[in-house]
């Protein structure tokens, strides 16, 4: 048993939680929302007055905050009120440079920290079936490791502070990129008398293969659990893959990287976005490249 300190219980950080207590963890928490206190209690989550109070006799310390500007807040807020060598582990999905600044204050105050974003969604949080990309050293990885392992099911070390962010936006680059041409190609189709269907068996099995076609297929049919045989209800919310593709960017500004299709993926979303469709699955973008709304 460990005392965990977990603040931050939204629709991914309460049932995370809630998983910590079902592994026979002792969970005192925090959120800014009454009605996020109240689910995470029902789930049997202890519930402090205060981030600083939940942290005060933790050993490790979760974060599940939703942007960087969040996590250095509540970070400088708790560093005081922490025991030294306390570990302090951020599962939020947030830009590198926070980050790393994140990891930079624990050290001055003696804490080893990790920087873990998940994917894996709602549904991962829920059944513990999240993965973790993680960032930070190797002691604090091995302390780290058994705790997220109640609360996902792959765990992969990254390297250093910082490159568990830098794996999430580099693999959610990819996926808005390859959904966006797996969508532009069923349009093209479209207008060439292809059926959906020829078209998935040929690419399906042929080098056009990807996740955003044989997992997430983006027109109905084809794949009968991807979000576009649901109408479109997320999934992966295009507001979230906006949110990742912009962190994307950032970083690739500051470290001098070129990367032209991540921008122009960016811009894209940014339109669906626009559009009204933030609340929709990603795969919905297909509609933005038909020109035309769904229905
Ligand atoms: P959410 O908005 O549901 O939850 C965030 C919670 O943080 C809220 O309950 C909010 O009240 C709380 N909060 C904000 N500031 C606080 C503070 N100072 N003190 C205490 N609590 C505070 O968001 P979510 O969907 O749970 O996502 C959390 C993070 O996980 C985000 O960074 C998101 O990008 C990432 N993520 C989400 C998903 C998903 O499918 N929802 C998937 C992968 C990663």
């Amino acid at each position: 048993m460990t005392r965990i300190a977990f603040i931050g219980l939204g629709n991914m950080g309460g049932p995370m939680a809630g998983n910590l207590v079902k592994a026979g963890h002792e969970v005192t928490a925090f959120d800014l929302v009454e009605a996020s206190r109240q689910a995470a209690a029902e789930l049997g989550v202890g519930i402090s007055g205060s981030a600083r109070e939940a942290v005060a006799e933790a050993e490790v310390v979760v974060t599940m905050l939703p942007a960087g500007r969040h996590v250095l807040a509540v970070w400088a807020d708790i560093l005081p009120a922490v025991k030294p060598g306390t570990l302090l582990i951020d599962c939020s999905t947030i830009d590198v440079e926070s980050a790393r600044k994140a990891h930079a204050l624990a050290a001055e105050k003696g804490c080893p920290a990790l920087d873990a974003p998940v994917s894996g969604g709602t549904g991962g949080a829920k059944g513990a079936t999240l993965t973790f990309m993680v960032g930070g050293s190797e002691e604090a990885f091995d302390r780290g490791e058994p705790i997220l392992a109640r609360m996902g099911r792959k765990i992969v070390h990254c390297g250093a502070a910082g490159n568990g962010q830098a794996a999430k936006i580099c693999n959610n680059m990819i996926l808005g990129i390859s959904m966006i041409g797996v969508s532009e190609a069923f349009v093209l189709a479209e207008k060439l008398g292809l059926s959906h269907q020829a078209l998935f068996d040929v690419s399906s099995t042929s080098s056009g293969q990807c996740w955003s076609l044989t997992t997430y297929c983006p027109v109905p049919g084809p794949v009968p659990t991807s979000p576009a045989n649901n109408d479109y209800k997320p999934g992966f919310a295009s507001a979230l893959m906006l949110k990742d593709l912009k962190l994307a960017q950032e970083a690739a500004q500051a470290a001098g990287a070129s990367t032209p299709l991540g921008a122009a993926a960016a811009q894209l979303f940014a339109l669906h976005n626009a559009w009204g469709e933030g609340g929709s699955d990603f795969s919905g973008i297909i509609h933005l490249l038909r020109g035309k709304e769904k229905g």
